[in-house]
Parts: C-alpha cells; sequence; structure tokens
C-alpha cells in the first residue's frame, strides 16, 4: 500500500520511537499532511523530516499511528501476508501443536499486524478486527487467513466496544465460506470443549490459559478441586482429567453450566463427582468458609477487576479479598492457583496482593511457579502492553 502522507511527531516520543513501542498516541503528533484518511498509511518523520517508521493512521483514536514497520519497507499487502505465514508458522512450530485443534494464531501487535486478532477453532476462524487499518484491505486479508488456515469458514468477532474507540461500526457476521456451526467441539490437549464463537468470552474460549489448565494435572490428583469462575470448565476438566476425588464449580452464569455439564458428559467424566453452584463467587466462598467446608486445591481465575491505572487500588482490595477467602477454605498443604487477567496489575503488585492474603488469613504460602498467557499469546517486549496475564500457583500451609 502506498504511503498516503506524512506524520511528525513531537520531539518527545522520539525515545518510544528508538524503543520499538508499536503506538503513536495522538498527543504525540505535530503535523499530519491533510490528505490522509482513517486507515492511511502514513511515514513518520521527525521535525528535521528524518524518516522513522511507517503505519495504520487513526484520527479518531487515541492511537494515531500504529507502527507496521521501522524500516523503510513497503507496507502493502505482500507485508501482511508474510506476517499471516510467519505467525501461523510460529503456533505451528510449538510442540503442542498437534495436541490442540484451537490456537490463537494472530496476536495483533505482538505479531507486528496492529489491531489484529485471529482465533482458530476446529476448521473455522474468529477474526477481529480492532484498528482502522484493516478495513480498506479486510477482503485480502480473510482471503490469505483461509488460504493458509484451509478453514471451512471465517466469522466477523470483532469487539464493538475496541472498534467504537477506533471511531468504527462493527457487524459481526460470517465473512468468509460456510457458517460456524453453533457449537464447535475443539481440543485442548485431548480434552474435548463445545465452543460458541458467536455468544461466547472472549472469541470463544480463555486460549490465553490453555497451558495453565494443562499445568494443574500435575497438583490435581485425588484432591478435593474448587474451580472459582469455572465458565465452561477449563481448569475442572483438566482436574477431573488429573483424577481429583471431587469437583466443585462456581460460575455467575447458569448459561455457561449447560455448555460445563456438556464438556463433563462428553469427555466422559463422572457428572456424580462434580456440583456446580451458580452465584456470586465472592458470596458463595464466604457461606463456605463460615460452613466448615474445606478443598485442597483452589483455581481462581475471575474477569478483570480494572482496565486503568486509576482503579488499581479497587481490583487489589478485590483480589485481596478473594485470595484470602480461597487460603481460609484451603486444608493444611493445599494448592492454591491464582490468576489475575487486570493488565495494569503488575507480576509484583500480584504477588504483593496475594502475600498480604496470606497475612490475614494466617497461612504461610509459598509460590510454585508464576506463569502468564500460553504461549499463543507471546509477550512482545517492546510492547508491554502485550502482558495481562498472571497465574500463581502457591502452596499454601
Ligand atoms: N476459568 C475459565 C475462565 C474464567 S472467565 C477458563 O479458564 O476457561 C471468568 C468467569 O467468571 C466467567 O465465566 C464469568 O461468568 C464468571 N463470573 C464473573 N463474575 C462472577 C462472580 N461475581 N461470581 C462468579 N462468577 C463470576
Amino acid at each position: 500500500m502506498e504511503s498516503a502522507g506524512k506524520l511528525t511527531v513531537k520531539k518527545k516520543v522520539l525515545k518510544t520511537i528508538s524503543g520499538r513501542h508499536p503506538w503513536i498516541f495522538s498527543g504525540a503528533v505535530k503535523e499530519v499532511t491533510k490528505s490522509v484518511a482513517a486507515g492511511g498509511i502514513v511515514d513518520l518523520v521527525d521535525q528535521d523530516g528524518n524518516f522513522l517508521g511507517r503505519g495504520f493512521f487513526n484520527p479518531n483514536s487515541q492511537i494515531a499511528v500504529r507502527i507496521l514497520t521501522f524500516d523503510d519497507t513497503d507496507c502493502g499487502i505482500n507485508l501482511i501476508s508474510e506476517r499471516l505465514k510467519q505467525a501461523i508458522d510460529l503456533r505451528k512450530s510449538l510442540p503442542e501443536y498437534e495436541l490442540n485443534t484451537a490456537w490463537r494464531l494472530v496476536y495483533a501487535e505482538t505479531d507486528f499486524l496492529p489491531g489484529l486478532v485471529v482465533d482458530y477453532y476446529s476448521g473455522y476462524v474468529n477474526m477481529q478486527f480492532h484498528s482502522a487499518g484493516w478495513e480498506t484491505i479486510k477482503s485480502d486479508v480473510v482471503k490469505i487467513v483461509a488460504e493458509i488456515t484451509e478453514c471451512n469458514g471465517i466469522y466477523d468477532g470483532s469487539d464493538p466496544e475496541m472498534r467504537n474507540m477506533e471511531g468504527l461500526d462493527t457487524e459481526n457476521a460470517t465473512i468468509y465460506g460456510s457458517d460456524p456451526p453453533e457449537l464447535i467441539s475443539v481440543s485442548e490437549f485431548g480434552r474435548v470443549f463445545k465452543v460458541d464463537i458467536r455468544h461466547g468470552h472472549k472469541s470463544g474460549l480463555y486460549l490465553d490459559q490453555k497451558f495453565n489448565h494443562q499445568d494443574i494435572i500435575r497438583y490435581a490428583k485425588n484432591r478435593k478441586v474448587l474451580d472459582v469462575f469455572s465458565y465452561t470448565g477449563g481448569f475442572g476438566l483438566a482436574a477431573l482429567e488429573a483424577g481429583c476425588s471431587s469437583l466443585t464449580c462456581i460460575d455467575i452464569s447458569k448459561t455457561i453450566f449447560n455448555l460445563l455439564k456438556d464438556n463433563i458428559e462428553s469427555n466422559g467424566y463422572d457428572q456424580a463427582s462434580v456440583t456446580l453452584k451458580t452465584g456470586d463467587a465472592f458470596e458463595i466462598m464466604r457461606e463456605m468458609v463460615l460452613s466448615g467446608e474445606r478443598f485442597d486445591m483452589i483455581i481462581l481465575d475471575p474477569p478483570a477487576f480494572c482496565r486503568s491505572k486509576s482503579a488499581v487500588i479497587q481490583a487489589c482490595r478485590g483480589y485481596k479479598d478473594i485470595n484470602r477467602l480461597a487460603m481460609q477454605l484451603l486444608a493444611p498443604d493445599s494448592v492454591l492457583v491464582s490468576c489475575s487477567c487486570s493488565r495494569p496489575v503488575s507480576d509484583e503488585l500480584f504477588v504483593k496482593v496475594l502475600w498480604q492474603a496470606s497475612i490475614e488469613a494466617e497461612r504461610e504460602a509459598k509460590l510454585l511457579k508464576l506463569a502468564g498467557q500460553s504461549p499463543d499469546h507471546p509477550v512482545l517486549l517492546t510492547f508491554p502492553e502485550s502482558k495481562y496475564l498472571k497465574c500463581a500457583t502457591l502452596l499454601v500451609h
């Protein structure tokens, strides 16, 4: 694609660009050639006109430019096609690739395809277009993805909220091939999940937790497991596979439990060893503490408690409360797997919160592992925003 114009950046942003961060915020824009429309390509230059990079421009977004290259490379469809191939090859090269039929194939900025997410679910693809740059080349990009993945159909599952921030409307629909079935069966390390890519959370499954689900298998055997914020059983089914002695799942949504029940059944696990509790996790756990119920392993995987830095303190209160409750519910020498997907809460801060929770619960706790997102959601070092998930495994004495 031809570069549509020049964008001069303010001096203050030069350091960010030399650190190869892929965003230019609107406040860092000094001047733009008038002719550049939303989604067009701009050349970034400093005040002396020196070339700094090239990327998608959007005057309607706080992120004015999403940089595609810091070199003088042509940003046409060939570059995009090359990057799509690279991103998909990266996933295919993972040793666990064959064991799973659901993968994040493209993770936006991390794969140098800013604002583009491609998730694969057993022959069907859910694509999300979260920056204006994709609007004019969407049909070509869809064709390339269809060709590389050899999928049956592609659904545009873009998030209206994310697109709204870019000044874009949203139409969720099938954009290639056949309509994905209402429920798609996928395998996660051999465990079968029914996925609703139209109405499910995220693009259907919490693919970012896939490797953390698998990791609990080493601890769950013979334990009485509580899976809090269970969704359709990502952690719970792994606990059943490990041979837990019983499984209790808590989630606020009744509809989600229909899928969870299906998943338990289609994997051949005994429904009798599973208890499902619908309601607010905080309330249910408080009642359990009072009634003296105890577990040998608890998984906490709540939704994000904050999205902005200003809400971090409040969010940490929530994390501390729920982790204190979990520790109170654990028998001596038990395992706690505690997650946070709040981006503004750093690894360090999260561990501090767990420490505070252990003090309040009067329990000694040891951190066995602090994991992050599964490797199909890699963290780009020049883009710290790509890191959000924390998954701590603790031994609670
Ligand atoms: N552990 C799951 C993902 C959990 S996502 C997995 O790995 O697949 C968070 C879940 O928390 C959602 O299913 C949502 O319905 C549920 N939830 C949100 N608020 C809740 C609350 N207050 N109490 C219980 N569940 C809640």
